[in-house]
C-alpha cells in the first residue's frame, strides 16, 4: 500500500525532504509527534514580539517598547502547548527569557524598525503550481522606498557559512514565488535577518530565478510522489540526527521502523473510534 502524498509543500518540507527523506516521512506523512525544542519555541516567542512591535506606529517602535512586547508575547505564549511542553523551571525560564531579550536587542543593531513600512505580518499564503499546493508564512512583507515589495524572514539562529547561504535563500525565494503567484508582483528583494549574530543576507529574485525554482519544486514533488508510491524514504544520517525527534524509529540510529507504523495505526484507530462515538452520541441526542 502506497503512502499518501502530503497535501501541501512548504519551505520547511522542502528542506526536510532534501536533508533526510525518512525524517520527512515521519514528520509530513506519518505526522509523528516531535519533541519540544527550546530554540524553536524561543524563535516563536521572538517572532511574536516583533509582530507586536510592527503593529505599533513607526515612532513607537523603540527598544523599550520592543521589550514590553517581548514580555507581552511571553504572557500570550504561557498557555501554548509548545511552551508548556518545555516544562521550564524558574531558572530555566529566566535563561530562556534572557536569550530572547538578547535576540530582540540584536534586532535593533540590524535595522531601524521606525523606517520599515510593513504591509503584512505573519502572512499565511497559499498558491498552486500545476497540481502542487504550496504554502508558507511570510514574517514581514514591506514596501521599499520605490514602492517595491520586500519579503523579510527572521532567523533566531546564527547565519550559515557561505556554502549553505544559497540553500537558505532558496527557502525565502519560495516566498517570492508565493507573492508573484498571489499578488502578480515579484518582490524586489528577499532578506534573511539572522538575530543570532546580526547578519543580513539579501537576494533579488528575477523571473529566471523564479522559473528555476518552479522547475525544482516540480522535480522535488515528483520525487516525493515516487517515494510515496514505492514507500521508499531513506535515512540520510548527518549532523541533524543529533536534534532529530525520530531516532527511536530510525534504523540508521538503531531504532525500529515498525514502531512508527504501530504508532500511526494506533492513533488512526483511536481517531476512528472517537469519530464513531461522536456520531453515536449525536444520533442518541437526535
Ligand atoms: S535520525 Fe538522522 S537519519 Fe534518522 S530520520 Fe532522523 S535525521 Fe534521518
Amino acid at each position: 500500500m502506497a503512502f499518501p502524498a502530503p497535501s501541501t509543500l512548504s519551505p520547511s518540507k522542502v528542506s526536510s525532504f532534501k536533508d533526510c527523506a525518512l525524517a520527512f516521512r515521519f514528520s509530513a506523512i506519518d505526522q509523528l509527534p516531535e519533541a519540544p525544542s527550546i530554540p524553536a519555541t524561543k524563535g516563536t516567542l521572538v517572532h511574536l514580539a516583533l509582530e507586536y512591535l510592527f503593529d505599533r506606529e513607526p515612532h513607537d517602535r523603540s527598544l523599550d517598547t520592543a521589550l514590553t512586547d517581548l514580555a507581552r508575547a511571553l504572557e500570550a505564549m504561557r498557555d501554548d502547548p509548545e511552551f508548556r511542553a518545555l516544562e521550564l523551571d524558574a531558572e530555566a525560564e529566566a535563561g530562556f527569557l534572557a536569550d530572547a531579550d538578547g535576540l530582540v536587542r540584536r534586532y535593533f543593531e540590524v535595522e531601524d524598525p521606525s523606517t520599515i513600512v510593513p504591509v503584512g505580518l505573519e502572512l499565511k499564503l497559499e498558491a498552486r503550481i500545476d497540481d502542487i499546493r504550496i504554502r508558507g508564512i511570510i514574517d514581514r512583507l514591506e514596501l521599499d522606498e520605490d514602492g517595491g515589495l520586500v519579503v523579510t524572514d527572521y532567523k533566531t539562529g546564527r547565519s550559515p557559512t557561505v556554502n549553505y547561504q544559497q540553500g537558505r535563500l532558496g527557502g525565502v525565494s519560495f516566498y517570492a514565488l508565493l507573492c508573484q503567484e498571489l499578488f502578480g508582483v515579484l518582490p524586489t528583494k528577499v532578506k534573511l535577518l539572522y538575530l543570532g549574530d546580526g547578519l543580513t543576507i539579501t537576494t533579488e529574485p528575477t523571473e529566471q530565478s523564479i522559473r528555476a525554482l518552479k522547475a525544482k519544486l516540480r522535480a522535488l514533488w515528483h520525487a516525493i510522489e515516487l517515494a510515496c508510491e514505492k514507500e521508499d524514504f531513506r535515512p540520510r544520517p548527518g549532523p541533524l540526527c543529533n536534534w532529530c525527534s525520530f531516532r527511536a524509529y530510525c534504523p540508521a540510529q538503531g531504532g525500529d521502523l515498525a514502531l512508527a507504523a504501530q504508532f500511526v495505526a494506533q492513533r488512526d484507530a483511536e481517531k476512528l473510534a472517537a469519530a464513531e462515538q461522536a456520531d453515536a452520541d449525536q444520533a442518541a441526542v437526535a
